[in-house]
């Protein structure tokens, strides 16, 4: 771009946080190469999404979608994830990379703040951080949108979701979050972020909890999405 971006490039390099290599000056947070590789689910180009679908009837949705599909067992797939599940600053290099997208769309119009989903303080001190936090600090960076934590607690450290049916999700989440501070909500907007999302079933339990606050609006974002894959106007 200029000569002095040119000699910073030179000085001090920049490495692509999940493959390692060397980015040049027109390379933001991840490589070309990474971005191009997630498969986008491009929800927020569609209308009436599924995934904004998951959340009708259980929330005062306004807006929801992920950045791009989630399949574990994909092996093309694995490298990145692993590195960027295993990461969580990683997550936030990818978390600005899709806010970039979303910000062009306008995906955050009339947010007011962003509630990362709240992981249980047993579960926090053993992996030592909460994973949505760094994704949010990504969507902070981009948004400039101030982030919110300790508005809502998840109260019970229940296992882990992935072998459970759709059914015993919904209910294996059911009343393990509590709203401790609804003044702070009250009459606003909010991004819930989340890692994963699957069936939503933690999501549409801790947005309820939100939804208790009067007058609350909820967007939901979330990196990646397990569900079941949907056409995604993806041509890439
Ligand atoms: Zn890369």
């Amino acid at each position: 771009m200029n000569i002095v971006t040119d000699i910073i490039d030179f000085v001090l390099p920049r490495y692509c946080p999940i493959c390692n290599e060397r980015m040049g000056k027109d390379e933001q947070y991840i490589c070309f190469n990474c971005l191009s590789s997630l498969p986008r689910t491009n929800a927020h180009l569609i209308k009436e999404n599924p995934i904004e679908k998951l959340y009708w009837t259980h929330l005062p949705i306004e807006r929801a979608t992920s950045f791009f599909f989630y399949d574990a067992q994909e092996s093309r797939e694995t490298i990145y994830f692993t590195k960027y599940f295993n990461d969580p600053k990683v997550g936030t290099s990818v978390a600005k990379a899709m806010a970039e997208e979303l910000n062009e769309v306008g995906f955050f119009e009339g947010m007011d703040m962003i509630i990362p989903l709240p992981l249980h303080r047993n579960r926090k001190r053993k992996r030592g951080y909460n994973q949505c936090d760094f994704i949010a600090e990504g969507i902070k960076e981009v948004t400039g949108l101030p982030i919110e934590r300790d508005v809502v607690l998840r109260m019970v450290d229940n296992t882990s979701q992935t072998h459970l049916l759709s059914s015993e999700r919904k209910e294996n989440v059911k009343d393990i979050f509590e709203l401790k501070r609804p003044e702070t909500i009250k009459g606003k907007h909010l991004l819930l972020v989340d890692d994963v999302i699957t069936t939503g079933a933690t999501t549409i339990s801790c947005g309820k909890e939100l939804a208790k606050a009067e007058g609350v609006r909820i967007s939901v974002v979330s990196m990646g999405y397990a569900g079941k894959k949907f056409l995604s106007n993806d041509n890439r």
